[in-house]
């Protein structure tokens, strides 16, 4: 099997009883046959499941499917995509190390890498995508790690993978791309000479709002150091939840193609509007970037961010009055959702910094969703006009 549809739905691990459809291994821990085989799979001799904090069949199953997917060679599930963030830094990285990480990212990562790493003695510095020239310059000789998001939460910053694979390896860096907003399904930055890719399955790899969780992919060898750390310290998914996503990996590059057309229905639709300053989506041809989209991912992806006229206060009217579209917190459901970054997801940004990542006060996120796509534009056309 080779095809991204083909093993998001056939890989599954199996029992004895010849279900069709994977059960859900709610079993804390695995018996041995033996002393002597408790001895070997302890010791790593033989492999085996042995506890739930360090593996179990349901996250096993969903972590072969991601790692088919993006093309790595093994992984590990967390409980929720803010796990794997601190994971996959955490196990890596070394007091006195330093983090060089692209300045768009998700709020909770902008707090980890500015208020938790520092208390380890780990700093970090951010690079601006828009002038890659100035990048070697903040390189320190204590930098061991590149840590970029793309597309960005919430500015739809594209940084360019093929430049980051080969800036990682010109300095010796640990690669690690938070690949949520693409998801497995458009885009593979291990394909670009990532080492390490993070996900919040919470996010399109579950895509009906129902579980958190988190996964982090890559090279065997540094996956053993990561495996290590979450075996040591907890972070496992559930079987549930494990189960859940690996289900809804089957459905993956459908529901992905539907985000991808509808959003781009979306963002063509309200392009001109006169009463947006802005309407961003990375296969829009207006993008800054749309030619490394088109480079990098199958499609554009489901969100588009809209910039009102008229500031915060102006998006607020406009929220409060829509009536199918949810207001929460999520992204990449199949029930259209829509965000204001600016009082929310990254209010504890200062408007210095939200506007260096391109988050104006009137910014609003839209993750499209599976619904008709007219319905979708009847509920933000009539939004827009009343909040006027
Ligand atoms: C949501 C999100 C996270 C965090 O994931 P959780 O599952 O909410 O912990 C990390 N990165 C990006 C880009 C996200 O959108």
């Amino acid at each position: 099997m080779s095809h991204f549809e083909t093993d998001s739905i056939r890989i599954q691990s199996r029992t004895n009883e010849r279900e069709h459809s994977s059960p859900i291994f709610l079993t804390s821990s695995f018996t041995f046959d033996s002393a002597e085989e408790a001895r070997a799979m302890f010791a790593d001799e033989i492999q085996g499941n042995i506890y739930s904090r360090y593996a179990n069949p349901n996250s096993s199953d969903l972590i072969e499917k991601v790692c088919a997917a993006e093309g790595t060679q093994d992984g590990i599930a967390t409980a929720s995509g803010m796990a794997a963030m601190f994971g996959s830094l955490a196990s890596l990285l070394q007091q006195g190390d330093h983090v060089l990480a692209s300045r768009s990212l998700f709020g909770s990562t902008h707090q980890l890498l500015t208020r938790v790493f520092p208390k380890w003695g780990i700093s970090s510095t951010y690079g601006d995508i828009f002038d890659y020239e100035n990048w070697d310059k903040l390189v320190q000789p204590n930098t061991k790690m590149l840590f970029i998001e793309t597309p960005s939460n919430p500015g739809l910053e594209i940084i360019d993978l093929e430049w980051a694979g080969k800036f990682a390896e010109a300095h010796n860096l640990i690669l690690v791309v938070d690949n949520c907003f693409a998801s497995p399904y458009l885009q593979q930055p291990a394909k670009w000479g990532a080492h390490i890719v993070t996900h919040s399955a919470t996010k399109y790899i579950d895509g009906q709002g129902r579980v958190l969780g988190g996964l982090i992919l890559g090279k065997k060898e540094l996956i053993k150091e990561v495996q290590f750390f979450t075996r040591h310290t907890g972070p496992s998914i559930s079987p549930f939840n494990a189960w859940i996503l690996s289900k809804s990996m089957e459905t993956l590059a459908v529901r992905m193609d539907r985000h991808c057309e509808n959003a781009l229905k979306v963002a063509t639709y309200f392009e001109g509007n006169p009463e947006l300053e802005a309407v961003k989506y990375p296969f829009l041809k207006s993008h800054p970037q749309h030619h490394l989209a088109v480079k990098q991912m199958k499609a554009g992806g489901g969100i588009i961010t809209l910039t009102l006229k008229g500031g915060a206060d102006r998006a607020k009217r406009f929220i409060d009055q829509l009536q199918m579209i949810s207001v929460t917190a999520n992204l990449g459901d199949s029930r259209s959702i829509i965000t204001h970054p600016a009082s929310t997801t990254h209010s504890k940004l200062s408007s210095e910094e939200r506007a260096k990542v391109g988050i104006a006060d009137g910014l609003i996120r839209l993750s499209v969703g599976l619904e008709h796509v007219d319905d979708i534009i009847k509920d933000v056309e009539q939004a827009i006009s009343k909040s006027k």
